[in-house]
Parts: C-alpha cells; structure tokens; sequence
C-alpha cells in the first residue's frame, strides 16, 4: 500500500512538473568571452563561445542577436527617433547625428560559426539575424562560435567611452547579446534608447586591459589576488604588472553583464549584515569621494530593508560603479552618476539596487511591462528612503501620484500596456513605467491590504525569481495570497485611461438616522474606505467592496472599528449608506483618507461640517 502511494506520488509529481516546463519554459545561455579592450583606439576585439539551449516545444531555424552599439551611429532608428520626438531625453537630442567615424559605437560580426561550421547572417541597424544551418530541436543545444570587433562610442546614452564625469569606459551592452525568445516568440526589437529583454545564463568572462584601469561590474572576479586593485585579500599587497592585465570574472544565472573601468577609480568594500558584500568604485576627488564614503552605509541600510521587505538578495556581491549617464541597473551592479548631493546620490543608489530585485532577480519584459520594472522599483525605493530617512511609509508614494495626475491634466496619458519604445512623448512613458507602476502597487496595498501586499511581495519574488514573471504571474500571486480577485484592477490600470474618482454626493439626517449618498464619478471602479471623525473624537471606517473582487480586505487599522458594508456593484453610479446615528453628531465624512486611491478629484471626498456645511445644509434636516 505504501509503496504504491509512493508510486503514484512519483507520478503526479512527474505529471505536476511536466507541466509546469510546459507551461513556462525559458531559454538559456552559457557565453564565454575573453576580449581585449584597446584604451588607444577605444576598440574591442573577442571571440565568444556561446551555448544556446533550446527549451522551448518550437525547432528553431533562426536566431538573432542583438548589436546594441549599432544604435550609436548618425541615421541610425535610435538617432531618427530622438530627433523626431517632441520631448527628446537631453542626454541623446540630436548627438548622434554630429558623430564623426571615430566616434560612433558598431558591433561588427567578423566571423560566426554554429557548431564548427560557417553560418549565414545579415545585419539590420541593432539585430543580427542568423540563419541556423542546422535547426535547433526542442530541448536541444548548439554552439555558437563569434569573433567580433566594436568601438566604443562617445558616451550618449548608457554606454561610451569618456562620459560627462570622465570615466573612461562605460561598457554596457557591449557584447553581441542573445535576443530573448519566449512563449510570445522572439523580443528582437531594434534599439532605440529605451529598456532591455535578455536570456537567463552563465557568464564567464575574461577582459584583458591597460593594467592602471580598475574594473568593477558583474560577477565574482576569480583572480582578485592577480589583480589587487581593491579585490585582494585584506592586508594582502599584489604587485602591478606592467603589461596589460586579464581580469576574469564568473557571474552564474544572470541575464546581462556589465563593467565600467578607469584609472582613477577608488575601491572600497563593505559587507552587508547577512547579504553580499558591497563594492564601491568612485573617483578620487573633492567632487565625489566624500559622498561616496557617505553614501556607503545608506546602501547597506537599503539592502537591508529590500531583504527584510521584499526578499533576499541572492547573489553574494553587488557593485556600486560611477559610471553611465544617469542611472542604470545591471545584474550585480549599477552604473550611476557620482558628483550629485548625498540625497540625490542615495536615492538613485536606492532606486538602482532595488532593480536588482524587480528586473536582475525577476526578470520581467522590461520593453513589454516597464512598469514591472521601473514601477516597482521606484515604488521600493520610497518606501526604503522614508524607512531610512524616518519619514512616514506611508505617503513616500507621494510623488508618484502628483506626476500621474501632472500628465493627466496635460492630456499626455497613455495606455501603460504599450511597448515601451512605441510612446508618444517621453514623459508619458516615463510617467506610465514609474509613477504608475509604483501607483499601481500602492492602490494594490488600499485594495488587498498592507499585511496581504508584503507577504504578497516576498511570495512574488521567491516564486518568480530568475524568471522572466508576466503581469499574470504577479497577479496570481496577489490573488492567492489574498483570496481575493484582481483581474478587474489590473485591467482597468494597465489597459485603458479610465481615471479614478468618488465623491460624497449628499448627507440628509431622517428619523434620527443620517444616510449618506456616495457617487462614482469616474469609471473606474474602486472599493471604498470611508472614515466617519464624530465630534466627540470617535471615529468609525466604512468599507464597501467591490464584488468583482470576490472578497474583502482584513481590518487594516485596528485602532478604528470597521463596519463592512454590501458591496458596491460598478455599473451603479451611486451607492447610500445608513448611520445610525444623528448628522448633528458628525464632524466630518472623508472617503480614502488613507489617500491610496489616485482619485483625480480630492475636493469632493471630504465633508467638513465644522469648515463646509454650506453645500449639504440643504441637505441636512
Ligand atoms: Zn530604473
């Protein structure tokens, strides 16, 4: 008996598990590069070996590649489109189109074979297109073998040589990389400035350069103790060399690898209680150093809270890099900028790290769903700057909204489903990824409730991480965790222009009992927290569900006595509510005091019988 339990165990296991890698395959991939970077000519020269794994239930006959650096030549889509735009990034503008031959960035394909033998390819602007000799099978691997040769372009946006604050290289996406191919099919988008899709995998990665540059960036570098530079031993010394030096890094299950070097940089390390040890690569100077000593204990209070709040940080190192144009995340470290004030410096310190938890971890399509990834990351860094900066949690969201609401009356908003590359106008994608994105948690906090949405967060993130999670994913996360249903939520926020807003219509007192009429003024629907303040000091919390969502959310204050209401159906425009209890005894009636819900029009939430009587005295008997 108990054998055959164990039997049919295995089974449904063996079933469970089939179906789960039917359900969700992803691809994979090993590079292996060893590049030499010429500090001279600013040019790159490599081969890389990659081992591409099919995963997938499809035979592929082609692949494609992503030439990122093609982007940063004049006539190129990304230089067209900054041109074009209304409200183009300051930092491209029209730049790309004033660049001389020796400045211009190009990854150029010298030779590609796929398993020892000759494949043919073309190139269109950013995406190479290989066209396989042999398919790849389901399940099945093959091996590409790439000698290529770029050149490091004047920094524009992300990458270059030499940017604003004079590091000498910004090398970000700076190797032929491995276009994603998923269940949607494949993400070979042409590059024009905005967000990135990669392949989970292994990097192992060898950079031989002038021997003064220091190197920070992905992975663990294996020969520290060759190197010096900061990594060795502590108290060890390690001898210079005088010729150019290989550094060799290995970053394991990873979807990017990034590096910047310069001469000048200084190295400092710190160890996170319980998480990585943290490197921090600066230049030495007035400018920059005593920031960066200064920066350095907020970015360890910042993992903290991120672990505690959101989930662990898996990898055991992280980097802090000057570098970039701005800020930018990459697996195990971020580029950023390094001569701004100590709370601009901590807060794209805080925004860059938590990428590592909503992008480098979770893996999301950040071109498809930029609001899964720069939302939720913005909306983790204010909850760990106000956490750091002992300011309240709960309105560190604040900003968010104003820029929502900004957009909305400029009459700029978009559908935030959209790819990322294809908005109108710079602002309102940057609005829609991240003050909509860190919106839509934040409403989702109002809706499921604060205990439901961090369990909810942590469940997220241990189930979906090193994958690549769909809006979907987090969605049923959120559900199961909260047994309640947010399809209608999502789809309101996500996919149309529908705006928020519910005011008190009227308060009339009859029969010693005060009923309070609540409309819907806008279309999207929202369950309701109305607060009753009573003039002797008392207050009382109304909650009227949604029941589309199937559910209600636990008591959030258990400090107010909360009465839960029938439900409020969307396709009523009104909605009363009965209190037992005399007008007279009512100081005030506010709905969403919290004020989670982005309700477009605050005035008419709140009655204030001892300010505003006027417009309900009519009313009141
Ligand atoms: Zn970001």
């Amino acid at each position: 008996m108990l054998k055959l339990h164990i039997v049919s165990l295995f089974l449904f296991t063996l079933v469970l598990s089939s179906f789960s890698q039917d359900f969700r395959w992803q691809q994979r991939v090993e590079y292996n590069m060893d590049v030499r970077l010429d500090v001279t000519t600013h040019k790159v020269t490599g081969i890389q070996k990659l081992t591409y794994y099919n995963n997938s239930r499809d035979t592929l006959t082609k692949v494609f590649y992503h030439l990122y650096w093609n982007a940063f030549q004049p006539g190129s889509m990304m230089d067209v489109r900054s041109i074009n735009i209304t409200d183009p990034d300051a930092r491209v503008g029209d730049r790309i189109s004033k660049l001389k031959d020796d400045e211009i960035g190009y990854q150029h394909i010298q030779s590609l074979k796929q398993d020892g033998k000759d494949v043919s390819y073309k190139v269109d602007g950013t995406v190479l297109e290989v066209i396989l000799s042999k398919p790849i099978l389901p399940n099945g691997k093959t091996i590409f073998d790439m000698k290529f040769e770029s050149q490091v372009p004047v920094q524009i946006r992300r990458s270059g040589r030499n940017n604003k604050e004079g590091i000498a290289y910004s090398m970000t996406q700076w190797y032929p990389k491995m276009a994603e191919y998923d269940f949607q099919g494949w993400h070979a988008y042409q590059y024009v400035g905005r967000e990135f899709h990669s392949v989970w995998g292994d990097f192992d990665v060898k950079i031989t350069i002038d021997p003064t540059h220091v190197i920070g960036g992905t992975g663990m570098l294996q020969n520290a103790d060759k190197i010096g530079h900061g990594y060795e031993k502590q108290g060890s010394t390690v001898k210079q060399p005088s010729g150019d030096l290989t550094w060799h890094f290995i970053a394991k299950n990873v979807i990017d690898f990034a590096w910047a070097s310069d001469p000048d940089f200084a190295h400092d390390r710190l160890k996170v209680p319980d998480g990585p040890e943290l490197h921090f690569f600066y230049q030495k100077n007035e400018k920059t150093t005593p920031n960066w000593k200064k920066m350095q204990e907020y970015a360890v209070k910042h993992f903290q809270f991120m672990n505690k709040t959101f989930g662990k940080y898996p990898y055991e190192s992280y980097s802090i890099v000057q570098g970039g144009d701005g800020g930018m995340e990459y697996p195990m470290c971020t580029l950023i900028m390094g001569e701004g004030s100590l709370t601009g410096l901590v807060g794209l310190m805080a925004h860059e790290v938590s990428h590592s938890w909503y992008q480098a971890v979770l893996a999301s399509n950040e071109a498809l769903y930029p609001w899964m990834d720069e939302g939720f990351t913005d909306f983790a860094r204010q909850e760990s700057m106000a956490s750091m900066f002992d300011s309240p949690i709960q309105s560190s969201h604040q900003s968010s909204y104003a820029s929502y609401f900004g957009l909305l009356s400029r009459g700029l908003q978009e559908p935030i489903s959209q790819h990322a590359d294809h908005y109108t106008t710079n602002l309102a994608y940057k609005v829609a990824a991240y003050a909509m994105g860190a919106i839509f948690l934040e409403q989702l906090k109002y809706i499921v409730g604060e205990e439901n949405f961090y369990k909810g967060m942590r469940k997220y993130y241990y189930s979906w991480k090193f994958k690549h999670p769909e809006p979907n994913d987090f969605r049923r996360v959120m559900e199961k965790t909260s047994g309640m249903d947010l399809g209608w939520y999502m789809s309101y926020w996500i996919n149309t222009n529908k705006t928020i807003d519910y005011g008190i219509k009227n308060v009339v007192e009859s029969e010693g009992s005060t009923f309070i009429s609540l409309e819907r003024v806008g279309e999207f629907p929202m369950p309701v927290d109305l607060v009753i303040t009573y003039k002797d000091g008392s207050k009382e919390m109304y909650y009227i569900p949604t029941n589309e969502t199937l559910g209600n959310k636990p008591v959030e204050d258990k400090t107010i006595q909360r009465v839960d209401l029938d439900a409020w159906p969307w396709v009523y425009p009104t909605y009363t509510l009965n209190i037992q209890r005399k007008s007279e005894a009512i100081a005030s009636i506010e709905i969403d005091p919290s004020q989670r819900m982005a309700d477009v029009e605050r005035k008419n939430n709140v009655v204030d019988f001892s300010k505003d009587l006027k417009p309900y005295s009519d009313n009141t008997k």
